[in-house]
């Protein structure tokens, strides 16, 4: 199954790709984890994405369509992948059908997560990341059993650079200018699948495997 999990900064794309790792045994594709690991190594594909990343804009289409080209050739991904965090623009969504068209494979799904901007800013400026192994928590929506420390690998939480309010806020318009154009987008596809974002993490993931089935 190739599924394209898209959504606002904070919908919970990465914490339901990683529930959904487990259930259907695919890998997950988050361009947005890539990315800062790139920038942690200091490489110069790092460098270069920084500096977006830092004011919340998106890393230039070229970039990420590399990225996602080359993973998509691992051999894990024969068997299906999720898209986490991209596509984020046309071009790119383009870009990916083109790659696909390729490789004679398609898209099966888009899993739209809806929550509105309030609850955004809420998730985003409380969220908290394990350095080790990414692992998402939130400070009051989805405490670590002890706080600073990751409960899967017991890593060290800390909160990402872009999560503050300023940067919350251009993210969000970034998302409704440049990505959310991709919902009709796939609209036309007959591959969105909407889901109601608000609610317990469990009872999300429900709704997402329910539209799966
Ligand atoms: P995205 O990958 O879409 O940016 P995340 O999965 O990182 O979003 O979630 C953003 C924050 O919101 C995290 O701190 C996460 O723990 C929290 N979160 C995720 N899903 C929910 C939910 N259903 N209700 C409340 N908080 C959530
Ligand atoms: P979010 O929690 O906002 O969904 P991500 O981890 O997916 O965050 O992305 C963090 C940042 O990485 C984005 O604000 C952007 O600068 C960059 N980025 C990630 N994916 C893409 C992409 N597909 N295209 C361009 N930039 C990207
Ligand atoms: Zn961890």
């Amino acid at each position: 199954m190739n599924l394209i999990l898209l959504g606002p900064p904070g919908a919970g794309k990465g914490t339901q790709a990683k529930m959904l790792v487990e259930t259907y045994q695919i890998p997950q594709i988050s361009t947005g984890d890539i990315l800062r690991a790139a920038v942690k190594d200091g490489t110069t594909l790092g460098k270069e994405a920084r500096s977006y990343m830092d004011k919340g804009q998106l890393v230039p289409d070229s970039v990420v369509i590399g990225i996602v080209e080359e993973r998509l050739q691992q051999p894990d991904c024969k068997t299906g992948y999720m898209l986490d965090g991209f596509p984020r623009t046309v071009p790119q969504a383009e870009a990916l059908d083109g790659m696909l068209q390729n490789l004679g494979s398609e898209i099966d799904h888009v899993v739209s997560i809806e929550v509105d901007n309030e609850e955004l800013v809420k998730r985003l400026t409380g969220r908290r990341t394990c350095r080790e192994c990414g692992a998402g928590f939130h400070v009051m929506f989805d405490p670590p059993k002890q706080e600073g420390v990751c409960d899967k690998c017991g890593g060290e939480l800390y909160q990402r650079d872009d999560d503050n309010v300023e940067t919350v806020t251009s993210r969000l318009q970034v998302y409704e200018s440049q990505t959310m154009p991709l919902i009709d987008y796939y609209k036309t596809q007959g591959k969105v699948r909407p889901i109601e974002g608000v609610g317990e993490i469990k009872e999300v993931f429900n709704r997402v495997t329910q539209v799966l089935s």
